[in-house]
């Protein structure tokens, strides 16, 4: 039997494809892979995701659209897919156990924020340290507190800047000494009195008892290591997209993102659309890339009805 929709990946952007796709009598086939429910099960509280006003809790934001969509009539593996090959219709996915075709595929596989592999890194991950100072920032733990940043981009920057509404001071660590981030998100950077940046520095260990405390920094020109006490410790120094299995069948940029037409879905290949974070190296929200999931559902319908 051919599937009419396989839906890759399970993250917000997923979920809310499938939701749609089921609801469109499309009966989605979703390969939720092994990491079910994506980014947002590392994550303690969600503040910013319309609906919970209290917040709620990564994995409990997860457990919801995953029983949503099974109440839907989703049809939920719990396997990662390997390959597949996009060069002819209908397409072929292959898991770990089964291969089979589908007329459409929806890409929702995510991306992984780029870690630094230091000592403490494991241990203090969401015990002081976060790859997302928009969904972490404003937690109590880090309020009026010494927070630091660690990238040079527009990412960081922005961390940056949005943690200087809630912590007492904000250093920005960065490798080099020049920023990549954008002219205008320098200025801000340089205009703000609580941020301090720390030119050619690395951060090299994360310390704490039960929750981060402090940091050591290293001076990659002299090598002089100095140990700075903090609270809160900030990754943005990029992400991943997960798409090595896609490698030499779909447009991918140079980073591996997958390449998507303008205010669309649409891929390279006609029939495989793409939403959520692999293809958003910009945005990167839980609901953003719910909203891409929407599209892409949409999409695929109208490609299957013969609309577009
Ligand atoms: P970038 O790749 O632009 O920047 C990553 C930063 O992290 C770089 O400064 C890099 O240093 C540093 N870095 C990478 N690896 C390490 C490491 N191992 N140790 C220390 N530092 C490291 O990623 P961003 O997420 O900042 O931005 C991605 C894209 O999204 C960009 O196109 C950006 O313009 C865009 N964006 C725009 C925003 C806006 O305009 N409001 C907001 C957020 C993102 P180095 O510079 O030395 O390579």
């Amino acid at each position: 039997m051919t599937e009419k929709v396989v839906i890759i990946g399970s993250g917000p952007a997923g979920h809310t494809a499938a939701i749609y796709a089921a609801r469109a009598n499309l009966n989605p086939l979703m390969f939720e892979g092994i990491q079910a429910g994506g980014q947002l099960t590392t994550t303690t509280v969600i503040e910013n995701f319309p609906g919970f006003q209290e917040g709620i809790n990564g994995m409990e934001l997860m457990t919801k659209m995953k029983e949503q969509s099974l109440h839907a009539g989703v049809r939920i593996l719990s396997e990662e897919i390997h390959s597949v090959q996009l060069s002819s219709r209908p397409f072929k996915v292959k898991s770990q156990t089964q291969e089979l075709e589908s007329e459409t595929l929806i890409i929702a596989t995510g991306a992984t924020a780029k870690k630094l592999n230091i000592p403490g890194e494991e241990q203090f991950w969401q015990r002081g340290i976060s790859a997302c100072a928009v969904c972490d920032g404003a937690l109590p733990a880090f309020r009026n507190k010494v927070l630091v940043v660690i990238g040079g981009g527009d990412s960081a920057a922005e961390e940056a800047l949005h943690l200087s509404r809630f912590g007492s001071k904000i250093y920005l660590i960065h490798r080099r000494d020049q920023l990549r981030a954008s002219q205008i998100m320098q200025k801000r950077l340089l205009k703000n009195p609580k941020i301090e940046i720390i030119w050619n520095t690395v951060v090299t260990e994360a310390k704490g008892q039960k929750i981060l405390e402090s940091v050591n920094l290293k001076n990659v020109q002299n090598g002089e290591i100095k140990n700075l006490a903090c609270s809160g410790l900030f990754y943005a120094i990029g992400h991943t997209p997960n798409t090595n299995f896609l490698k030499n069948q779909i447009l991918l940029d140079k980073e591996g993102f997958i390449i998507t037409q303008s205010n669309s879905t649409k891929t390279s290949i006609k029939g495989v659309f793409a939403c959520g974070d692999v293809q958003d190296r910009y945005w990167k929200q839980a609901i953003t890339a719910a909203g891409t999931g929407c599209m892409a559902a949409l999409e695929t319908e109208r490609f299957l009805t013969g609309v577009d």
